[in-house]
């Protein structure tokens, strides 16, 4: 197996290693099922089925979230092909039109038929927060008032997007913005794709070269939303992101690690362990209680072997809590015989929260001691301080549930 020599200090921090899991699915999607459904809705006599339907703004739904067989299907209804609507897909995604009246392969009745019932409609942020070191910030306000962070990460030519796929979080890690802030709801499949196409919008279709689910909430836990966004962005017809450059990261779902490795989605699993023994894990997130590391360990083999992928292991250190010899060779011991890579960095501290950040020195010498043991371990530099990138730090001053 390759091995990384040197920790590298120029890699950066995604808001903070979150995703983590949920306890009860008294949780998920408790407020969308009043809203939408997998069933047919009627409207202005229309009856189409989306499974993911969006808001209905003005009276026209939104179509921004819909997939292919979605488009395809609206088409059957409305009288059309089946293949009018693989056109309408490309256009709506790729094709950088304002209107349907741009649809130039769509006949003119079918265009002002589609404008009468249907808009696409994206968001704009709220506020926009630009770091001293490049990174940027988007505060979202949602359609019911609810808002959601995103931030821009540059790395010399290339830049990676952390999308949030919840807003705040069930999952309560207890170093965390936004699991201080609690749970409002599962994001819909267009307000996830909603942050990657404003970016595009802003900085042009090639600005976004890697796409991590990193920012609020657990994206296991939105599932079948987050797939299907995923299967948008990756699609050739749709945003046309390879998959290889989309990275799902957890904290530990044990159930749908196991659903994302049979989805035969490309992407990138990240674990977010920040500890290998039990207690220390508990203590720090308490979805380690639901799916201790003895039933997270073979998930994550199994996602490897099936997708024949290295894992990442986030692994964010707190000052004398997860950062002693004895805690890197209990990491060592846990990753053993699993392809992957580590990535240490140091904890953002969150104001009202107990935990601190390690003096730099410290990060490098864990890394150090680390580093015989592991396949690879890159020491993370951390990004946006000055703006707090860790995610839910903005988002949490304006709402809580
Ligand atoms: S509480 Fe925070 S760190 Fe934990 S899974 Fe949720 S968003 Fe991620």
């Amino acid at each position: 197996m390759k091995r990384k020599k040197t920790p590298d200090r120029s890699s950066r921090i995604i808001g903070r290693g979150c995703s983590l899991i949920i306890g009860s699915p008294f949780f998920v999607g408790r407020w969308l099922d009043s809203i939408w459904s997998s069933g047919a809705k009627e409207q202005k006599g229309l009856k189409f089925s989306l499974s993911a339907l969006n808001w209905v703004i003005m009276g026209k739904s939104n179509l921004l979230g819909s997939d292919l067989s979605d488009m395809e299907r609206l088409m059957v209804d409305l009288g059309e092909k089946r293949y009018k609507g693989r056109q309408l897909f490309k256009w709506l995604y790729r094709g950088g039109v304002d209107s349907f009246a741009q649809m130039t392969d769509l006949s003119v009745p079918l265009r002002a038929k589609l404008a009468d019932r249907f808009v696409f409609e994206g968001f704009s942020p709220e506020a926009t927060l630009l770091a001293a070191d490049g990174c940027e910030k988007y505060l979202f306000r949602l359609e019911d008032g609810l808002y959601i962070e995103s931030v821009l990460i540059p790395e010399g030519e290339k830049s990676t997007l952390c999308l949030s796929s919840q807003v705040g979080c069930p999952l309560g890690c207890h170093f965390c913005a936004t699991g201080l802030n609690g749970f409002g709801r599962d994001l819909t499949t267009g307000e996830i794709l909603g942050q990657l196409m404003y970016v595009r919008r802003l900085r042009g279709a090639d600005a976004v070269h890697n796409v991590v689910f990193m920012g609020m909430g657990e994206p296991l836990l939105n599932f079948d939303n987050m797939v299907r966004a995923v299967r948008i962005i990756s699609s050739e017809l749709g945003l046309s992101l390879s998959a290889r450059r989309i990275t799902v990261s957890t904290v530990g779902i044990v159930p749908k690690i196991y659903a994302l490795a049979d989805s035969g989605l490309k992407v990138n699993l990240a674990v977010s362990l920040h500890a290998a023994e039990e207690a220390v894990r508990h203590r720090l997130m308490p979805v380690a209680g639901r799916y201790p590391l003895e039933d997270l360990a073979p998930a994550v083999r199994y996602f490897a072997e099936k997708r024949k992928k290295r894992i990442t292991f986030e692994y964010i250190l707190f000052k004398g809590i997860n950062d002693s010899r004895s805690a890197a060779l209990s990491l060592a011991r846990f990753i053993r015989g699993i392809p992957c890579k580590i990535n240490i960095l140091a904890y953002n501290p969150v104001a009202g929260l107990p935990y601190e950040r390690p003096r730099d020195d410290e990060v490098d010498e864990f890394a150090r001691y680390l580093y015989p043991r592991a396949p690879a371990v890159t020491v993370r530099k951390s990004r946006g301080l000055d703006i707090g990138a860790a995610c839910g730090q903005l988002a949490g001053k304006r709402q809580c549930f």
